[in-house]
């Protein structure tokens, strides 16, 4: 329905890039941090303390400078691909943690081939978090659907977890860079998911019901 839709427009503020710099960054600037707030309460300046706050803001400078790269070295190739096999390769990549978690992965008869324009390393990308997301919210043993098909102008990815769901407000969260409602979570996978989306001129829009479950679906334009 129209109010559960989540457009990809939200996520036109960071690439992906400054969202991996954002989040490495993280913790040697909360260790600067403490000993700021630390000189400022006890008014002195320890000598081994500036040491680890040099190596800090090393480490920051490091962080950057290898992102920055990257970001140049990572060259995007738009090509001809199979979403089916792109998502059997990240099928594949996940058995061992749905396992784990007794988390079943399933396919509901896909047909094959279903070519799209894309990035093949981007578009795994956001079928791993998705996946990786259904993975996560499951309390006990689960079961993740997935469905690819062609519709007249688009295939369609959907990915259907019976987890634990969500209310609409956070719905409406969802793709905003750091949020999160992990311990562990950088809030960083879906905004991720949403930029590569929409630079693949496709659409992804969440439906969720507490303690029922939460779908997400995909569209990318199909292909001739
Ligand atoms: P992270 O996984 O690091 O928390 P994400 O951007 O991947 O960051 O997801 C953001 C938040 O959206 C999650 O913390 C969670 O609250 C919610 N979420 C995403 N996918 C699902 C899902 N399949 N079921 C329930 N909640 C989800
Ligand atoms: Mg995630």
């Amino acid at each position: 329905s129209e109010e559960l839709m989540i457009t990809t427009e939200k996520m036109s503020i960071i690439g992906e890039l400054a969202a991996s710099v954002a989040h490495e960054i993280r913790n040697p600037l909360t260790s600067l941090k403490g000993f700021v707030q630390l000189m400022s309460s006890t008014k002195t300046v320890d000598a081994s303390h500036l040491e680890i706050m040099m190596s800090e803001i090393d480490r920051i400078n490091m962080i950057s400078g290898e992102m920055l790269a990257l970001g140049k070295k990572q060259d995007v190739h738009f090509r001809m691909e199979d979403a089916v096999s792109i998502m059997s390769h990240v099928n594949l990549l996940l058995q061992g943690e749905a396992n784990m978690k007794n988390v079943r992965i399933s396919f509901r008869d896909n047909q094959l081939p279903l070519p799209i324009l894309c990035d093949q390393n981007q578009i795994k990308q956001v079928f791993l978090n998705l996946i990786k997301n259904a993975i996560e919210a499951m309390t006990e043993a689960g079961l993740i659907m997935i469905t690819m098909e062609k519709t007249r102008k688009k295939v369609r990815v959907v990915i259907e977890d019976n987890g634990i769901g969500m209310e609409q407000e956070r719905l409406d969260k969802l793709g905003e860079p750091f949020y999160s409602t992990k311990e562990k979570g950088t809030g960083l996978g879906l905004a991720v998911c949403f930029s590569i989306i929409k630079r693949h001129k496709g659409t992804i829009r969440f439906e969720s019901a507490v303690g029922e479950g939460t779908t997400a679906i995909v569209e990318f334009p199909a292909a001739e």
